[in-house]
């Protein structure tokens, strides 16, 4: 039988930066990864943006470790050459009745910490963004893009130099609980079955089939699971705006934008579309873009008409489906289940890639509480 110290199940940006983290601190670490390839959903399907911390409740895990990951990750980025951009952000007031929102959402991220945004007028955005129309908006002068292949090369080559490995091609279908640790099922070319210590769930969409496989795991502690698909469309010409361009948000997201990534391209979106029964569903349709657009136009008036093209889409993991209550990251430790070395997290959605080395850092001390 084969062994390891610790297994993290998912090689997205959330498990290599687990891996890398706890292999830093000593632990013989294997990830487990279902594809034959890193980073191939969520991590992979995202806006790139290192968010600034402005929407989320105040106390939530989004809002506190987004705070502290945004932080850490300009850091990592500065250190390690990853290429990003502190490219700022307007937050649109596109509509009269919309200018409510902003004091709201300022006292908001004032309470999340974030002390720096600015409130500015229509005539103030304009002349920052030319081809904006808007009453009003916020600049957020902390918000950024990263280059997410080349952060999560980054934080793989590290966790490999501390020894980690990762096992592609390599889905975990069963988990037995043993005295100490845990008896792990492999669904690979050769039926692999290892021993491990300690067992990381950071399998994304796949969180929930991972905890039910779980043997012994208490059912009433798998949290509510809702898939939120969102969709970008993008056009060709040249990028309207130098700024990160976002309707003030609505009550489930953050409203179709406007993004720029590292390579010079733009797109608009992600929209939002609840995935009923909750299932993995990357297809998109033309349709859907005479809805981008005139959301778009609100803030962009002089779009051009029917340029718009689909552009890929991602799903948002979510443990709470409530228009009045925003959903937050689940870590379940030791103490809440009553298993040692197991910790479990369930909807890691956005702010999740800006959380990263915060989350990290969050799940190596989860890991080391004892039950009582
Ligand atoms: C539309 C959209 C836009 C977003 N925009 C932003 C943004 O701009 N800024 C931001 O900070 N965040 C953003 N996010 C959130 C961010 O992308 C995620 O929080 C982050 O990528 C989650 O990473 P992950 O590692 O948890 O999940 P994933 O990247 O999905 O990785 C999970 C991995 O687990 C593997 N897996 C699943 N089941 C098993 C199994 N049984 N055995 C082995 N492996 C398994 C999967 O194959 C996958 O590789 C966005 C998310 C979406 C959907």
């Amino acid at each position: 039988m084969n062994e390891v110290q610790t297994v993290v199940v998912g090689a997205g940006v959330i498990g290599i930066a687990i891996a890398r983290k706890l292999a830093r601190q000593g632990h013989d670490v294997l990830i487990l990864e279902a594809e034959e390839r890193i980073a191939q959903h969520t991590s992979s399907r995202n806006s790139q943006v290192i968010h600034a911390g402005i929407y989320y409740e105040p106390g939530s895990w989004r809002a506190k470790l987004c705070i502290a990951g945004k932080i850490m990750l300009y850091d990592y980025c500065k250190d390690r050459h990853v290429p990003f951009e502190n490219t700022q952000k307007l937050i649109v007031a596109a509509e009269e009745n919309h200018l409510t929102k902003i004091p709201v959402l300022m006292a908001n991220a004032e309470a999340n910490g974030v002390n720096d945004l600015i409130h500015i007028n229509a005539t103030e955005a304009v002349s920052l963004e030319p081809a904006l129309a808007c009453r009003g908006a916020i600049l957020s002068p902390s918000t950024g893009i990263v280059d997410v292949p080349a952060f999560i090369l980054s934080l793989l080559g590290e966790a490999k130099a501390e020894g980690a490995f990762v096992a592609l091609g390599s889905p975990l279908e069963r988990v037995v609980l043993q005295n100490k640790g845990f008896e792990l099922y492999v669904g690979d070319s050769d039926c692999t079955r290892l021993n491990c210590k300690n067992l990381v769930n950071a399998a994304g969409l796949g969180a929930w089939n991972v905890a039910r496989s779980i043997e012994g795991f208490p059912p009433m502690d798998i949290p509510e699971q809702h898939f939120a698909k969102g969709s970008w469309f993008s056009m060709t010409g040249s990028a309207p705006f130098e700024r990160l361009i976002y309707p003030v948000p609505d009550d489930e997201s953050l409203g179709v934008h406007y993004t720029r990534d590292m390579g010079g391209g733009f797109r608009f979106g992600p929209d939002l579309k609840y995935l009923n029964p909750p299932h993995v569903d990357y297809a998109m349709g033309v349709d859907e873009s005479i809805a981008f657009e005139n959301s778009v136009r609100r803030w962009w008036p002089d779009l051009p008409i029917s340029m718009m093209q689909p552009d890929g889409c991602g799903i948002r993991p979510r443990v709470l489906r409530d228009p009045n209550k925003q959903s937050d990251f689940m870590f379940l430790s030791p103490p809440d289940h009553g298993i040692e070395g197991l910790v479990q997290m369930f909807g890691v959605e956005s702010p999740g890639l800006t959380c990263a080395l915060a989350i990290a850092n969050l799940v190596t001390e989860l890991l080391e509480r004892p039950i009582n």
